[in-house]
């Protein structure tokens, strides 16, 4: 038996197949004695070469080892997750992480994987546990033992219940940054909208002609725009008429759609006629564009952007206030408080508040019952961090790892 290597230490190395004794090939192995390593288990790490020939040779050697298998995919996270390297938060982020196309995405995401958001929950399981260790006390003894209901348990409930809905309220905030602001173009045909997009995308996508009713469907563009994601859409034009046809039509009904579910609306009009779709609803999110004033004698004096997708002119101050919408619409990575930008966190917050609510409702009512509700908000955060699991969740989570992660 050979000696084995200095602890993490990367060390060049010939790799021989242990039966024929052949040098298949010269490699970094690094050394990770359990606990210290990313899984928690002892770990070999072999870079070889990455030709096809020496990595299945590679493979054949070890082959011949007790339960060897290739890796699934996330296979080394979930062992980390089992042996407590990392709560089910820090999974995740570990995700988006590597997912990570924006700054924005990438600071939430290293914040997460730091451990902050698990301890939050935690912290606040903790403290439920507590007020539900007393609340069962009184159940089990208190008329025996004359113990009084401490009405600072309710006050305390009361308290986390706060802070809970306070980081819950911001989460349509932070899961800006993680999936993309929605932003999409709306307008009649031909005023430019396709151009815009283009414009705004930096390259030739969708489909601009003369003749109104070319973009039927909707096109999507990722884009970053001041480091967040912005996720772009262009739409079918809007028009009421009877001579449009029924794939027309769809695209027209699939553009009212996206414009309900848009974050920001970019209404485009074009300038020389000025025909304002009224179908479409203005507020503080809708920028109006008036497009193609490179057509124009007279500068026109209404409120909005004033664009040429031609020349370019008013891009620039497009941008501009696109940004501040996109950021005003979007919680700061860096804002001191915990954040959560992922969906199933704000699932278990919002029935964990839900469970509080009804405790507070039954406390005065029936103990038993309001014991209850509690032990659901205590379940909703374990499930948070990953105390209490289920197969189901942890393979979607897992899932979306590649293999070797
Ligand atoms: P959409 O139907 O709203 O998507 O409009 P398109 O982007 O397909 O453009 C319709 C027509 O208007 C095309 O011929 C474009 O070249 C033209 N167009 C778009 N923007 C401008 C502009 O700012 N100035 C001028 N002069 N023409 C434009
Ligand atoms: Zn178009």
């Amino acid at each position: 038996m050979r000696k084995l290597p200095i602890s993490r230490k990367s060390l060049l190395r010939n790799v021989y197949n242990p039966i024929s004794n052949d040098r298949i090939d010269q490699a970094l192995v690094t050394w990770f004695p359990a606990p210290a390593s990313f899984t928690g288990e002892d770990c070999v790490e072999i870079h070889a070469h990455g030709g096809k020939a020496v990595v299945s040779a590679i493979l054949q050697s070890l082959s011949n080892l007790p339960d060897f298998r290739p890796a699934e995919a996330g296979d080394f996270t979930k062992r980390a997750f089992t042996n407590g390297k990392l709560d089910l938060t820090q999974v995740e982020a570990l995700a988006d992480l590597i997912a990570a196309e924006t700054e924005a995405q990438r600071s939430l995401a290293i914040r997460q994987l730091g451990g902050e958001l698990g301890l939050l929950y935690e912290q606040w399981r903790r403290d439920l546990i507590e007020c539900c260790a007393f609340i069962e006390a009184y159940i089990d003894f208190g008329e025996e033992e004359n113990l009084d209901f401490d009405i600072k348990v309710n006050d305390r409930i009361k308290c986390l219940s706060n802070e809970i809905k306070c980081h819950h309220s911001e989460t349509k905030n932070a899961e800006r940054i993680r999936v993309g602001v929605k932003v999409a173009i709306l307008g009649r045909p031909n005023v430019g909208k396709s151009s815009l997009f283009n414009r705004l995308v930096g390259r030739e996508r969708a489909i601009v002609s003369p003749y109104a009713g070319t973009t039927r469907d909707i096109l999507d563009a990722a884009l970053d725009i001041n480091s967040y994601a912005v996720i772009l859409t262009d739409t079918a034009g809007l028009r009421d008429d009877m001579k449009i046809d029924i794939v027309e039509q769809e695209g027209i009904k699939r553009a009212i759609q996206t414009a309900s579910e848009a974050d920001l609306k970019l209404l485009v009009v074009d300038a020389t006629d000025g025909d304002v779709p009224s179908e479409i609803k203005t507020d503080e999110n809708t920028i109006i564009i008036w497009n193609k004033v490179d057509l124009l004698k007279e500068p026109i004096v209404q409120d909005g952007i004033k664009l040429s997708c031609k020349t370019g002119n008013g891009m620039d101050e497009l941008i501009e206030t696109l940004s501040e919408k996109v950021e005003h619409l979007c919680i700061n990575p860096n804002s001191p408080n915990p954040i959560s930008s992922n969906a199933r966190h704000s699932y278990h917050c919002k029935l964990c508040l839900e469970s509080l609510e009804n405790y507070s409702k039954l406390i005065k009512q029936d103990i038993v019952l309001a014991a209850n509700e509690l032990q659901i908000a205590i379940n909703h955060m374990s499930k948070l961090t990953g105390t209490i699991t289920n197969d189901d969740i942890l393979n979607v989570i897992f899932s979306e790892f590649c293999i070797g992660k």
